[in-house]
């Protein structure tokens, strides 16, 4: 096991499989954004090898993500890879789901178990306005190939104001009724070049809870609000599924926190609102031994920062979500 020096067993690995995406998310990222050089992104042997050396350190759930982790080439054996890595328990995937359609039974075939799947609104006009080019059609099909190719399927939906914080949400909540899924509601967070949109546009859950239950009855606490992952689970009257609510901004989950990521570029990063990134892809790339990568990564998770300062007014600049890996 591999603890934070605040005692945190860190033993969740997100993993960013590209920096690159099929969409534009207003949220996300800027239209013209300019995408790292292949060579500087980490090959299939090189996330392999690192899979395997957090699993040494006790990391036992991984989930692909991006950038759009979809598009990555070779992804159907890189997944089969991951999943067959001893020590890997949970294997799970956050997507736009776009290319779900064809790709969900051969990951699921391949050890795929969960997948999320972004969707903020059902409206189409207003799905392509949010992510500048999708079509939520394809998305739909994505979600039910999922839900056929037998994964546990959350729908997560980044909520920002004026565009889709009202009645797509009761919409999207209501999902939940007929459906065993998890639909999870995201406060906007501000990052790198877009920060002043995301900060203007946040929704607080205390918000969010009760525009859904004006509409769509009292909402009753799930788990007796033990949170499930980061998200706090709520459920209305009858319902298959919950709802959960991810606010990172306006009631952080730091304490509980057990994630580390990996860039697409190689670069650990210990909280996702934080700066601080160790450098893996350099020592791979030099040679490194297996021993003395486990002793850079142990040295870097004990230093992960608390949590994040956006109550000081802190917003990581370097990047924008797409190149972390959200
Ligand atoms: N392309 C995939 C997708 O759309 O799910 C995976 C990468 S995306 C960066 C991962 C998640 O981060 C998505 O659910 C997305 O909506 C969310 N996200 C992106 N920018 C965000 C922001 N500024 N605040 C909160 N969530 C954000």
């Amino acid at each position: 096991m591999t603890f934070d020096r605040f005692g945190r067993n860190i033993n969740y690995l997100r993993i960013s499989l590209t920096d690159k995406c099929n969409l534009r998310c207003v949220y996300c990222m800027p239209e013209e954004m300019t995408f790292k050089p292949r060579e500087e992104l980490l090959q299939d042997h090189e996330i392999l090898r690192l899979v395997s050396i957090f699993s040494q350190l006790g990391f036992e759930k991984f989930r692909l993500t991006g950038g759009e982790p979809t598009i990555r080439a070779n992804l159907i054996d890189l997944v089969a890879n991951i999943a067959a890595t001893p020590g890997v328990k949970t294997l799970a995937m956050t997507t736009n789901g776009l290319l779900l359609e064809t790709l969900a039974k051969p990951l699921a075939e391949a050890g795929l178990q969960r997948v999320n799947i972004s969707i903020d609104t059902l409206d189409p006009t207003k799905f392509k306005k949010l992510t500048r080019w999708g079509k939520v059609d394809d998305v739909w099909m994505g979600i039910r190939a999922a839900t056929e190719a037998g994964m546990q399927v959350k729908l997560n939906v980044v909520v920002v104001r004026n565009y889709n914080d009202r009645e797509d949400v009761v919409q999207l909540a209501k999902l939940t009724v007929d459906n065993p899924w998890q639909v999870r509601f995201i406060e906007m967070m501000p990052f790198g070049t877009v920060a002043d949109f995301q900060q203007a546009g946040i929704v607080s859950e205390l918000e969010l809870r009760t525009t859904i239950g004006e509409s769509l009855g009292p909402l009753t606490m799930v788990n007796g609000g033990q949170l499930d992952g980061e998200a706090r689970l709520f459920q209305i009257a009858d319902a298959k599924g919950t709802l959960g609510f991810i606010s990172s901004v306006t009631n952080p989950f730091c304490a509980g926190c057990s994630r580390a990521r990996l860039t697409a570029d190689g670069r650990m990063r210990l909280c996702l609102l934080r700066e601080k990134e160790v450098n893996l892809i350099e020592p791979i790339r030099n040679g490194a031994s297996d021993e003395t990568l486990i002793e850079i990564i142990r040295e870097g998770i004990w230093w992960k920062p608390w949590g994040h300062g956006l109550s000081e007014d802190i917003i990581p600049l370097d990047r924008v979500m797409s190149e972390i890996g959200g």
